[in-house]
């Protein structure tokens, strides 16, 4: 393994992780976006599917969005070139509300605002993961015995259990965190069960255990983001970075997901993409592209975190809020609640689901007592987000 790695930035901005991104779709340009949103606000487009409260959020949303030089500024709420994508993917009728959750999920953390749920709620299928990339708390030893409890796959009735919980409650949803999804033998029945149930569910997967049978389940059961973990356009690098991984295999199984979705499902509006980290100066977006661009939507590179060793990172001097305690909830294999998953063996376990609610545990004195902490600049006293570069 070569030892160039890119030199780790001071701070690591959640809300903006791209470091290169990079999209094949043909959308509007950014004005007429905003255009069209307009008009939709105006004619009350899919209104009645928002609440009286979250009409004020879409109030707030449209307002910001139709300030000048918004796409610029980035201190309020504006639309991405992945949001855009997202938003194109949208029927009319869904677009107001998806901005509701989007304007909750960028600018909560921001104003420091709870709701009675979370923006963006991140289910684990399974913690168990057939890979060891360098930059993964999978190489954690300590993390992976499965002696020390850490390693498992969610239950069905579980996972159906949640599901009925924030259903038309939240509309950002990912079926990932600390493990492959796919390693969970329930996943196709999981992802029948969130058909028609949310505006943005996202997968990630390493796509080694891509299957048809899994295939059929992601295009038939409501994913709107797929996205395939790789970091390399060549097998030697591939294979370094993403240890046990198989380029070879990896393309092939991608090509038949891309199969499918075009020979089945010639209408699905799901969005592809492959993302990888970026670890090291040898890996280069423009090969990247090269070879991906002819089989998913979208290329990405997103920036490095040293998430294989957060216990062991010096305190740093950063006091400002972890804006994940805003915007994210983390409901893991056993149903433990976990505010992020820098912290993967749950220092900062909030409770678990199993004897409570999302909705009590989002607004549980436990969390609360958490976001305090950091809001009085204390994150130096907690283990690990005193060594954690997340803001
Ligand atoms: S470890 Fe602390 S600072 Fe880092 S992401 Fe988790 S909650 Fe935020």
């Amino acid at each position: 393994m070569s030892n160039n790695k890119i030199t780790k930035s001071s701070t690591y901005n959640k809300h903006n992780s791209f470091f290169s991104f990079s999209s094949l779709n043909k959308n509007l340009e950014d004005k007429k976006i905003i255009d069209k949103i307009d008009n939709l606000y105006s004619q009350k487009t899919g209104i009645n599917k928002i609440n009286n409260d979250d009409q004020l959020v879409l109030k707030e949303a449209i307002k910001d969005l139709k300030q000048e030089n918004n796409f610029k500024r980035g201190d309020s709420f504006s639309l991405t070139k992945n949001v855009i994508d997202e938003i194109t993917s949208l029927s009319d009728d869904q677009i107001l509300r998806y901005l509701v959750f989007r304007y909750k999920y960028e600018i909560y953390p921001k104003i420091k605002k709870i709701d009675n749920y979370p923006p963006y709620l991140q289910i684990e299928p399974s913690s168990i993961c057939n890979y060891r990339c360098v930059f993964c708390f999978e190489t954690d030893k300590s993390f992976t015995d499965k002696k020390n409890g850490f390693m498992g796959k969610m239950p069905l009735e579980l996972f159906k259990n949640i599901v009925d919980q924030i259903n038309g409650k939240i509309e950002f949803i990912s079926l990932a965190s600390r493990g492959e999804p796919m390693a969970n033998p329930d996943i196709s029945k999981m992802l029948e069960y969130c058909k028609d149930k949310f505006l943005n569910l996202k997968i990630n997967t390493n796509a080694s255990l891509l299957d048809e049978k899994k295939i059929h389940a992601i295009l038939s059961g409501g994913v709107k983001t797929l996205v395939f973990s790789a970091d390399a356009a060549d097998e030697t690098l591939y294979s370094e970075l993403r240890v046990n991984g198989n380029l070879k295999k990896v393309l092939k199984n991608i090509e038949n997901f891309q199969k499918i979705r075009t020979t089945c499902y010639p209408n699905s509006k799901i969005i592809s993409r492959v993302s990888g980290v970026k670890f090291n100066e040898q890996q280069k977006f423009d090969d990247m592209v090269k070879l991906w661009s002819g089989l998913v939507d979208q290329v990405a590179f997103v920036d490095y975190n040293p998430w294989e060793n957060t216990y062991l990172q010096p305190p740093n001097n950063i006091t400002e809020a972890c804006s994940d305690l805003w915007r994210r909830m983390f409901i893991w294999w056993d149903g433990k609640i976990n505010p992020c998953d820098v912290d993967y063996k749950s220092e900062l376990k909030i409770g678990n689901i199993k004897n409570s609610t999302v909705e009590k545990l989002w607004k549980s004195k436990e969390y609360n007592q958490l976001r305090n902490e950091h809001i009085k600049n204390n994150r130096s006293k907690l283990i690990p987000c005193r060594g954690c570069t997340v803001i």
